[in-house]
């Protein structure tokens, strides 16, 4: 079919279904739904496809209603909709998820942003400090908040400085470590400081795309952010993980909080199929079949990192092994 080039030439008729079911926004009328995150940060929902869903029904409807494309309309007796996202979830079905899209406003510290773009699934429109002068938010950890470098995990830090103990003056170790706590601080503050030359120095007539390159990567930056559900879904499961830097979980938890009310079918499956469920490799299924047979459950790896990741699941599993043996000997 050609294109009319004339724009009295009338087009093919359109026909203008009305829905069978009122319609109503998901997002109950409102422009934005905001969470604050850390002090000068926020995630906040702008928009949903579909925004209009059927009276008395979730967002979670539209991913059942482009399952029913699949399967055809003999399934609506067999599955109810909490059941066919359940089934499609614990199947990676995945297909239907990518029906429903979710757009964010957020505003992140650079350092967040960076690992927050390699989601690579999602559309996303930046604050360009090219064009406009990034405004003076730093991202800065409160102090009791400050945490140390984890001796096991080489990409993280979970426990913090013992800054309250500090205060007391008591114990040295904890007064040094007071200190430390202090001093990184006070190496924010100074880079900090660097804010007002890049003013100064854009003032005097440096180009913007230059003056930004000595700011920091605490500084806030802004993006638009478009995913689809299936791909925000492993967003959440990547980034609240507790491997996440804690940062940009809390940018995560505020995103679950978000939708939990707009898809609560789709994430109570997450939950159950994905977030809180565990995967057994096969060196690991075999382990139990030792084990149930008298044998032992240790793992036959000699990975020490994948020995200790099954110990962690056996734990949880309640499997108990008196052969098992940890890196300190048998226990
Ligand atoms: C705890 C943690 C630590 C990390 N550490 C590092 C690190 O040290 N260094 C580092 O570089 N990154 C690191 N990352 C980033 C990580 O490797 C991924 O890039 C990031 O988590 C995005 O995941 P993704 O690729 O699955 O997501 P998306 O980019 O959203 O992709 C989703 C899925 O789409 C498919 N896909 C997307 N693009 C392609 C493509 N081009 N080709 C084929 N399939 C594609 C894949 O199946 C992919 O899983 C880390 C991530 C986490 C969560």
């Amino acid at each position: 079919m050609s294109l009319p080039t004339d724009a009295a030439v009338p087009g093919p008729a359109i026909a203008r279904v009305v829905p069978e079911a009122s319609l109503i926004d998901c997002m109950g009328g409102s422009s934005r739904w905001e969470v604050k995150v850390h002090e000068h940060g926020f995630l906040a929902l702008l928009d949903v496809m579909p925004r209009l869903i059927p009276g008395g029904m979730t967002v979670d409807s539209a991913v059942v209603q482009a399952a029913r494309v699949s399967y055809g309309q003999g399934t609506r007796q067999v599955h109810e909709d909490r059941g066919l996202i359940r089934y499609l979830l614990r199947h990676r079905h995945t297909t239907p998820f990518e029906m429903v899209e979710f757009k964010f406003h957020v505003a992140m510290p650079i350092f967040v942003a960076r690992q927050w773009i390699r989601h690579r699934t999602a559309s996303v429109n930046e604050y360009s400090a090219r064009y406009s002068i990034l405004p003076d938010r730093f991202y800065v950890p409160p102090l009791e908040a400050i945490r140390k470098q984890s001796a096991s995990n080489r990409q993280g830090g979970e426990e913090v400085f013992n800054v309250l103990a500090g205060v007391g003056g008591e114990a040295p170790d904890a007064r040094d470590e007071l200190r430390t706590a202090e001093d990184f601080l006070a190496y924010l503050r100074d880079v900090e400081g660097y804010y007002a030359r890049y003013l100064a120095l854009a003032e005097k007539g440096v180009s913007r795309e230059l003056a930004r390159i000595g700011l920091p990567v605490n500084m806030y930056t802004e993006w638009y952010w478009k995913c689809d559900l299936h791909n925000t879904l492993r967003f959440l499961s990547l980034r609240l993980d507790l491997h996440a830097q804690a940062e940009i979980r809390a940018y995560a938890a505020a995103m679950h909080s978000l939708l939990s009310e707009l898809i609560p079918y789709t994430l109570e499956a997450w939950r159950d199929y994905e977030w809180e469920s565990m995967r057994l490799s096969r060196l690991e299924i075999e382990a139990v079949q030792r084990w149930r047979a008298g044998g032992s459950l240790e793992l036959e790896s000699s990975n020490a990192r994948e020995r200790a990741e099954w110990r962690a699941k056996s734990e949880t599993l309640g499997f108990t092994d008196s052969k098992q043996t940890t890196p300190e000997g048998t226990r």
